[in-house]
């Protein structure tokens, strides 16, 4: 992608974490790439097309001084979370703060730190047979809307589908939703647990009935194997009530482990349930039925 660089921008600040630091101040000097298609404004050669460097680096100076943080890391994250919030037009950030007069006490020319954020699109599953299952949806996206570090790009229609399982319960709506996040894998399991927990869902029987289920189906192309996160959704290839609201927003989305697209796994798993079907009881007008649901 193309990159538009700030280099060695000399600002003031009070930032570090002995009290002399927050005190007196010293000079932070800050780079910045910026991640961003510059081919409009390539085209245009107008700067509404682009990202104002000039912009951008009154912004970091204006936040480098407004603010005081014990941590170089802390003062690099919130600058590489104004710019992308600031700058739509930008992606990705690599940001680099130096700091020349660290009290180290030791020959050195400068100290530093560079960290990379970047937007991630990101797909989630969103499921509730409990209570006012449109509402407790409805409400769920509003609370991803209300996170500053999070945007809702595209949700699906919401299906009705029976439980899978083999728990008495009532019928899910079900959907999916699209999502640019700041969040990592993890910061963005919180969230959607935290909203869960909001919209009062209670952990009382496995794949029992609930208020609401928000799943992480996939982010960009990571894989992610954690003790309580995995990436993609371990069960999605399993799940026609997720692939199906799925494939209407993102058919060509890619499953980085098997390499297949959302439109290929649910035909194949449409397929099967077809198939499961027949060797089960020949033509029933349970079929296709069956095969919506995925089992
Ligand atoms: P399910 O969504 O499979 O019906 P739960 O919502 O009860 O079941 O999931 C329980 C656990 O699954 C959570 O505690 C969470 O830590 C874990 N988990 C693992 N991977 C994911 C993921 N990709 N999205 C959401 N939860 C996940
Ligand atoms: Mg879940």
């Amino acid at each position: 992608m193309d990159r538009i660089c700030i280099k060695g921008l000399e600002v003031f600040g009070k930032h570090g974490v002995l009290p002399a630091e927050n005190a007196l101040g010293q000079k932070f000097v800050i780079s910045a790439t910026l991640f961003c298609d510059t081919r409009r404004a390539g085209q245009s050669d107008r700067l509404e097309d682009s990202v104002n460097y000039a912009q951008v680096s009154e912004l970091l100076k204006a936040e480098t001084e407004s603010q005081v943080f014990r941590l170089l890391e802390a003062l690099a994250w919130h600058l590489a979370k104004e710019v992308l919030l600031h700058f739509e037009l930008v992606q990705g950030v690599t940001l680099q703060i130096e700091k020349p007069w660290a009290p180290v006490h030791l020959p050195m020319d400068t100290v530093s730190v560079q960290i990379h954020r970047e937007w991630q699109q990101a797909y989630l599953g969103v499921g509730s047979n409990l209570g006012d299952r449109e509402n407790q949806i409805r409400a769920a996206i509003d609370f991803l809307r209300e996170d500053a570090l999070t945007r809702v790009v595209r949700v699906s229609s919401l299906i009705e589908t029976e439980p899978v399982g083999g728990v008495e319960q009532g019928d899910f709506l079900n959907g999916a939703i699209e999502i640019a996040t700041l969040r990592s894998p993890e910061e963005l399991l919180e969230l959607t647990q935290g909203i869960e927990k909001k919209l009062k869902r209670e952990r009382k029987i496995h794949w029992g009935p609930r208020t609401i289920d928000l799943d992480i189906l996939l982010y960009g192309r990571e894989v992610v194997q954690l003790e309580n996160l995995c990436i993609p959704h371990i069960e999605m290839e399993r799940r026609m009530f997720v692939l199906e609201p799925l494939c209407q927003i993102a058919p060509y989305a890619v499953h980085p482990v098997s390499g297949r697209r959302v439109q290929e796994l649910r035909q194949a798993l449409s397929l099967e349930g077809d198939w499961e079907d027949k060797s089960r009881s020949e033509g029933t007008e349970k079929n296709s039925t069956n095969a919506r649901k995925g089992f």
